[in-house]
């Protein structure tokens, strides 16, 4: 068994009381997890609060913030393959999926690292010539950071990255369903030379340890990757103490299939979009929107792919699909095939374990579903993709916003015409057009709707982690009337 701690200011933390994180491919506990105290909250958030308030971070000069940035980059990509290892190990999903994950952040923190000493603010035209007016842009201070299971330590750093370059510290709160990886990260900071107290970290298999940060006096600023329930019970504790919020939550997004498409391409984005990662990422295409002309062919060779798709062990290179994260979850999918199929849908293929057991579920296409099946609403968070048929290029466009999500959306056409038409009337916060599931640093990324507010990625993050001070001076001495605003 592997033992992590905590890291709180320039100490790593253990706790008397501890909690398992199970491997879900063995079903087994692999990792020895420090379960915080109310007391870790409060001492990680008072760390992250020196740092920041004391200046060794916030007062860092841009250009000096980017260098040790560059350098964690340079830490991160050295443990690359343990970070990957231990995610896999936590949450089952493919070893080449976290590999490829955990060896691409070194270009978030470069990107970001670009941007730490670019942060200029303005001078204004106060219409005033006894004034001189500016805008500086300044950190928001300590941010307490909450974070799901499914991508631990890319989620993060779409938090992380920006908050460091803006010159605020942080408090994470890893999932209590796969918190090694980011409890390992935090010792890197060490590693990198950072002043302690920048980063720190808490873990639990309570849920309290998320609310006790997240109503924190002394948090700032709360950023949170999670579903959509929790989200709403984050943003209300936040407002408890009025800490903005920024939401990444869940969605049901629809990849639409247009008559004109290369189906080729189509089917591999189809496939890709629910059956990558299991299912279990906020972006799943779980809803396919396929045009009657062409539904049979493609319900049929999304089905031939799926039905192909090998299930094993997370860390072999030939698997395509590992378990699903824990038995909770494996539940709830089953779940909702188990009613859509009484409810009527044709369970075109796939349901069951594929013969292997455990937390194994294969890859479910279901068909014959109208877009009001509870199977079509809710997010499932695993591979079952539920097929909708349209007619009409405005049927299309209407099923796919008829969610309370509205995370993101495929479209598969050779019209450009169209596709500009359509990009421009979904309600998402992501669309691709003949293309799945891709993002990088650069582009923003967020939702619309119940699938939560703000951005991460691309400039428009660092601005979630700075506000704008307006400063007014007066350039002439003379005295004026104190009872007239102006
Ligand atoms: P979850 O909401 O169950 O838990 C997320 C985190 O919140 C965990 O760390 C948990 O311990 C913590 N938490 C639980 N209750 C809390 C409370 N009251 N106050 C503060 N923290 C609390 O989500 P999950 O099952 O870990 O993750 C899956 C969900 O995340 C899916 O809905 C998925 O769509 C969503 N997700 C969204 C994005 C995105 O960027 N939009 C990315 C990945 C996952």
């Amino acid at each position: 068994m592997d033992t992590v701690t905590m890291r709180i200011g320039a100490e790593r933390r253990a706790s008397a009381a501890t909690f398992e994180s199970i491997d879900p491919y063995i079903g087994m506990p692999w990792a020895t997890v420090p379960e915080a105290a109310r007391r870790d909250v409060d001492d990680a958030v008072a760390a992250a609060r020196a740092a920041f308030d004391g200046g060794a971070w916030s007062q860092l000069p841009g250009r000096e913030r980017g260098r040790l940035m560059r350098r964690l980059a340079a830490v991160i990509d050295g443990h690359a393959d343990e970070l990957a290892l231990a995610e896999t190990r936590d949450n089952g999903k493919l070893l080449r999926e976290m590999s490829g994950q955990v060896r691409g952040l070194s270009a978030w923190y470069e990107y970001y690292a670009g941007l730490a000493d670019k942060i200029d603010g303005r001078v204004v035209d106060t219409n005033r010539p006894d004034y001189f007016g500016f805008v500086t842009r300044e950190p928001v201070g300590v941010v307490g950071a909450v974070l799901p299971w499914n991508s631990p330590l890319l989620l993060l750093t779409f938090k992380l990255a920006p908050a460091l370059a803006a010159g605020c510290t942080m408090v994470a709160k890893p999932s209590e369903h796969a918190p090694v990886s980011i409890l390992r990260f935090a010792d890197l900071f060490e590693e990198a030379g950072f002043p302690p107290g920048v980063f720190n970290t808490v873990s639990g298999a309570s849920r309290s340890v998320g609310e006790w940060l997240v109503a924190h006096p002394g948090v700032d600023r709360v950023s949170f990757t999670g579903s959509e329930v929790t989200g709403m019970a984050v943003a209300r504790s936040a407002a408890s103490h009025l800490a903005p919020v920024t939401l990444e939550l869940g969605g049901k997004s629809a990849n639409i299939v247009f008559p004109d498409a290369d189906l080729t391409g189509a089917v591999n984005g189809l496939v890709a979009g629910i059956f990558a990662a299991a299912g279990q990422t906020c972006i799943a295409g779980s809803r396919a929107l396929v045009h009657t002309d062409v539904y049979e062919e493609v319900v049929s060779r999304v089905a031939d792919r799926a039905a192909k798709i090998r299930l094993g062990d997370p860390k072999d290179p030939d698997t395509e699909m590992g378990p699903i994260c824990f038995p909770g979850q494996h539940e709830k999918i089953r779940r909702f095939v188990r009613d859509a199929k009484e409810r009527g849908a044709e369970l075109v293929v796939g349901g069951g374990d594929g013969g292997l057991g455990g937390l194994f579920f294969e890859p479910t296409v279901i068909a014959n579903v109208t877009n009001d099946a509870q199977i079509c609403q809710e997010e499932i968070f695993g591979p079952v993709l539920s097929v909708l048929r349209f007619s009409t290029e405005q049927e299309a466009v209407a099923i796919a916003n008829d969610s309370r999500y509205g995370l993101a959306a495929g479209v598969w056409t050779t019209d450009v015409r169209r596709a500009f038409r359509v990009t421009r009337a979904l309600r998402v916060g992501t669309v691709w057009v003949n293309a799945y599931r891709t993002l990088n640093y650069a582009m923003p990324f967020g939702g619309t709707k119940n699938s939560g507010f703000g951005r991460e990625n691309g400039t428009e993050a660092l601005h979630e982690y700075l506000h704008e001070k307006a400063v007014w001076i007066e350039t002439t001495g003379a005295t004026r009337d104190p009872f007239v605003l102006g």
